[in-house]
């Protein structure tokens, strides 16, 4: 996955940005982002979501 919501350096580090609320957070890998409660790559693919949001919330959301 590549898109506005998520980005990566050549360092490791990530960019995430929240598709459900709009926070956006740096990581040092997608480890740190999954232990601080966040959905991402490459532990999901279809939605990324902050700590503060569940992706399945999020999904069931937009099935509507
Ligand atoms: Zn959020």
């Amino acid at each position: 996955m590549n898109n506005n919501f998520y980005t990566k350096f050549s360092n490791g580090k990530i960019i995430l940005i929240c598709m459900n609320c709009g926070k956006k957070e740096e990581f040092d890998d997608e480890k740190e982002a999954f232990d601080e409660g966040w959905d991402c790559p490459s532990f999901f693919t279809q939605v990324i979501t902050c700590g503060d949001c569940s992706s399945a919330d999020f999904l069931f959301k937009n099935k509507k």
